[in-house]
């Protein structure tokens, strides 16, 4: 059967990289109709940070995912929080050590940093290096025993394999093999505080879950040989392994890095921004992962039915942002009204331009307004600096605007229109539009010397959404307060 997990560290927030990862498992599964899986991985207890569990499973679950075995819904291999495995871990550590496959090492971390000093200093690659080498086995067991007396806490090392191959077809890089001396020695399993590292806790855990396939990132790829290791030690079948290619920014053409503040990265940005969860979704899976055809829009479902891991791409991913807006801006316009009304009024109401509590006339405002500019927007706070003139108060009017209102025919204009929108039984744009031409046809003024007049006095700007449309917006009382004001 199909099982694959999605395995975060919970020391951050979710990050774009993550959630593709998370993604690409999800489809996997899905597709094949295998089980997915969230494991959290915390044994690095110094790293973790509050809350990093539940804001990477809210993050996951605004984007449309859904989860068969986790630490919130439970399953039949749990625990699902490497931190409540332990007692999984340590009898395999014990028959490793029975059997000879790791051993205690006591060096400081002094000890360790002269040597790979030494070891530079002679031109080779910094590696762990035995300590016990040569020792009689009464030798050994009295280092120890000496490095005890002094209060030495130990770690616990895995004996690496010498002069062996290991390798893998990983599904998406094709063949892989490393040369097990070059990995940097005996690498540590167990660390100081009793606390199993990743490499071992991943492959006990994989194993113990039944894992079949690990899609993660490129980073991991130099982890898979030692993992590869202590399957073997233990005689385990390994998973099949697919390392996902790295994310480049457009921008810099360089890997996107967390400290790279120019780029939004973590997905809970994305989402306070208004963002639409299933364009970042469909944005995602283009990271790395590509369609049959030309078409690059599709729905969850769609790629769910379409998805083949033999189409992820070895190469880079490119994160681009005019992408990311492109989609999402396609979603906005063809995104079903109700939802977009809500989240755009969530963001009205954010940035202090709707009361907390709107009532239902301003929603019915609020509806028109987000009418008026959902097609240009990508994301709903966008429409706190587009709509700026509906909210923004009248200042002065000035420059090239003043000298439009300047024009002689300016003030009959905005007199017959005022007088005729006070009169108007019904204040919509249809209404609106048809005054302006009546307007027209009374004063015999037509073109730019009828229409700027009014969208100045008005709007106070000299571009915006149709004429009539924003002065349905800006209303009739301000509409005519503005009009009078230019008048005196
Ligand atoms: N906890 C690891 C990470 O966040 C998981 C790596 C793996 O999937 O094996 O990178």
């Amino acid at each position: 059967q199909i099982r694959v997990r999605y395995a975060p560290s919970p020391t951050g927030h979710l990050h774009i990289g993550n959630a593709r990862t998370a993604i690409f498992n999800y489809l996997f599964a899905r597709h094949y109709k295998g089980k997915f899986i969230i494991r959290i991985e915390d044994t690095d207890t110094k790293r973790n940070v509050q809350d990093g569990e539940v804001s990477q499973l809210n993050n996951l679950k605004w984007l449309g995912l859904d989860w068969d075995e986790g630490p919130d819904v439970g399953g039949d291999y749990g625990p699902y929080r490497q931190s409540e495995r332990k007692d999984t871990y340590d009898p395999l550590i014990q028959q490793l050590l029975d059997e000879g496959k790791a051993y205690y090492s006591y060096k400081t971390e002094e000890e360790l940093e002269a040597e790979r000093e030494e070891q530079r200093a002679r031109g080779v690659m910094p590696h762990y290096e035995y300590e016990y080498a040569g020792m009689t086995v009464e030798e050994r067991q009295a280092a120890m025993d000496a490095a005890e007396a002094k209060g030495l806490k130990p770690v616990i090392r895995f004996k690496v394999p010498k002069h062996k191959t290991y390798e893998w077809d990983d599904i998406v890089k094709g063949h892989v093999s490393f040369d097990s001396d070059t990995i940097g020695g005996d690498f540590v399993i167990v660390k100081r505080d009793g606390m199993p590292t990743y490499n071992f806790a991943v492959v006990a855990d994989d194993h113990n879950m039944q894992i079949s396939h690990i899609f993660r990132g490129d980073d991991h790829v130099a982890n898979t040989p030692k993992q590869l290791m202590i399957y073997e030690a233990f005689g385990w079948e390994p998973p099949k392994f697919g390392h996902m290619s790295l994310i480049i920014s457009a921008d810099t053409g360089k890997k996107l890095s967390k400290r790279d503040e120019t780029v939004l990265q973590f997905i809970e940005q994305y989402r306070n921004l208004g963002y639409l969860p299933d364009a970042m979704f469909n944005f995602i899976v283009l990271l790395g992962w590509s369609p049959v055809g030309e078409d690059e829009i599709y729905s969850e479902k769609q790629f769910i039915k379409m998805y083949d891991e033999k189409r992820l791409s070895k190469s880079p991913a490119t994160f681009d942002n005019k992408k990311l807006e492109w989609i999402n801006n396609r979603y906005v316009k063809d995104g079903d009204e109700d939802v977009i009304v809500d989240l755009a009024l969530q963001q009205l109401i954010k940035a202090g331009n709707l009361p907390e509590n709107p009532d239902a006339k301003t929603i019915e405002w609020a509806r028109k307004l987000i009418d008026v500019y959902r097609r240009q927007m990508s994301y709903m706070a966008q429409i706190n600096e587009m709509a700026a003139v509906f909210f923004t108060k009248p200042e002065q009017v000035a420059g090239d605007a003043l000298a439009e209102l300047q024009n002689d025919t300016a003030p009959v204009v905005l007199q017959t229109f005022a007088q005729k929108i006070q009169e108007l039984p019904i204040f919509d744009k249809v209404a609106i539009l048809r005054t302006i031409k009546e307007v027209q046809k009374e004063t015999g003024i037509k073109g730019r010397k009828l229409w700027m007049p009014i969208r100045i006095a008005v709007t106070h700007e000299m571009e915006g959404p149709e004429l009539p449309e924003s002065i349905e917006l800006i209303g009739r009382e301000t509409a005519l307060q503005h009009v009078h004001q230019t008048l005196e």
